[in-house]
């Protein structure tokens, strides 16, 4: 059986561990069967417990631009913990790569690192509320900002109705200071600064949204926020945890042109440890503790084992900026590739991508937010998934997520992904429901 070590190894981690998965996606809910448990990584390859390989279209769910094991992270983290992981006092690496992510990304001064995006996400809306002196923020349904709770709101009935709570512990209290819009939507923002005239501190926005598959902001919707927030005086977050130095070396607001008041990071500025950060301007920076009057802690935030990491892959990244030009031959290889084997079929679907996010779904109409996002054929992906992963072909196991290609993925693996597709058609084309 190709994947029974793993079916042993989720039976016994579900002894122990809620679900068997330390993040849920990972326990294969929404395509079913059994998640593959992996035993180690080397470029753009996957290896399972079972002998399995796969080509791996997720990077880690991207912090791993570069493949997997990658030679300067891998030395750069076995140096530094010679040395010792963690002192609890300041290091002169946090300055290192403090200085490099300033001197990549557009438009900030000043970042403080933490030990995870939604660590960075929850800290990025506390500094905007205490900086603004309001409470209320804005996020768009779909998009994903961590499990902290004020974003596990979902949308009210209406634009002046407040959100309620997505997950229970939740509380009533929190949801009703978080308020919800459909992804692409100028107008609908606009009603909701309106009718909230005031209490808003953020906007809090994928840029580019890799949480519904990948969707795309529209050009007149994302340039008409960063508008709609300046006349209303309301702070725009960026959400960068995806985006951050994986669509180019300053990310979203470099390939989009727009400047945000704060911006989030997390997967890639950790090389594959665990980091997160966030920055903004001076002027906002300073109302942190130390300095300022809005707190934010962290034990292990900025370790040097961490910053190590997140270091050799952000000066990679920055000494060898080509990596981005070839990420987005490789990304638009696979996507004409899939089109061209799709469009020879009846199936309905889209693609799609901006660099090296990508996603396909099994749907008939443009896919702009969450509501169209969630009109995609289950069954389908579902055989679409098992069958990938049955020849070798890591996807992610949702049609919510986004793939991210990384620098290691050859032509000969898309060649290869691109057949498996192929064989799968009919297949595919059996789950018309
Ligand atoms: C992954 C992600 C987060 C959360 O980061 P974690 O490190 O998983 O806590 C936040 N925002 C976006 C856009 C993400 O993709």
């Amino acid at each position: 059986m190709r994947y029974q070590r793993s079916s042993s190894l989720f039976q016994e981690a579900q002894k122990f561990i809620p679900g068997g998965v330390n993040s849920p996606v990972r326990a294969f809910k929404s395509v079913g069967g059994t998640p593959v448990f992996i035993d180690r990584a080397q470029g753009a390859y996957l290896y399972d417990v079972d002998g399995n390989s796969y080509i791996d279209y997720i990077s880690s769910w991207g912090p791993l631009i570069l493949g997997h094991a990658h030679t300067e992270v891998i030395n750069a983290i076995v140096d530094r913990a010679q040395k010792g992981t963690s002192f609890g006092t300041p290091t002169e690496i946090e300055t290192e790569l403090a200085k490099l992510a300033i001197e990549m990304v557009p438009n900030i001064d000043q970042i403080r690192f933490v030990n995870s995006g939604t660590e960075a996400c929850m800290s990025a809306i506390r500094l905007a509320r205490g900086f603004t002196g309001k409470d209320r923020i804005i996020k768009f349904s779909g998009c994903y900002h961590g499990h902290s709770d004020s974003f596990l709101i979902q949308a009210g009935s209406g634009a002046v109705t407040f959100g309620y709570p997505s997950s229970p512990g939740v509380t009533q209290g929190t949801a009703k200071d978080t308020l919800l819009a459909p992804y692409n939507n100028l107008a609908y923002v606009a009603e909701l600064l309106e009718a909230h005239q005031g209490h808003v501190a953020a906007v809090i926005i994928e840029p580019v949204a890799g949480n519904m598959g990948c969707v795309l902001p529209d050009h007149d919707f994302i340039h008409g926020l960063r508008k709609l927030c300046t006349q209303h005086e309301v702070l725009l977050v960026f959400d960068e945890v995806m985006t951050g130095f994986r669509l180019a070396a300053g990310g979203a607001q470099e390939v989009l042109g727009i400047q945000a008041d704060i911006v989030c990071f997390g997967k890639v500025i950790g090389g594959g440890l665990p980091v997160g950060a966030f920055a903004a301007r001076s002027e906002i920076m300073a109302y942190l503790a130390p300095l300022g009057p809005v707190y934010q802690a962290g034990t292990l935030s900025g370790n040097p084992l961490a910053m190590s990491a997140g270091l050799a892959m952000l000066q990679a990244l920055n000494r060898d900026r080509g990596v981005y030009d070839r990420l987005e031959k490789k990304s638009a290889d696979l996507a004409a590739g899939m089109s061209s084997v799709l469009d020879k079929t009846s199936i309905d679907y889209q693609i799609n991508r901006l660099g090296s996010m990508i996603s396909l779904h099994f749907t008939p109409e443009p896919v702009v937010d969450f509501t169209t996002a969630a009109r995609g054929n289950n069954a389908r992906f579902n055989a679409y998934f098992h069958g990938m992963l049955d020849r070798g072909i890591y996807l992610p196991p949702s049609a919510f997520e986004s793939y991210f290609l990384n620098d290691a993925l050859s032509q000969a693996d898309i060649e290869k992904t691109l057949n498996a597709l192929d064989e799968l058609v009919p297949a595919l084309e059996a789950t018309n429901v």
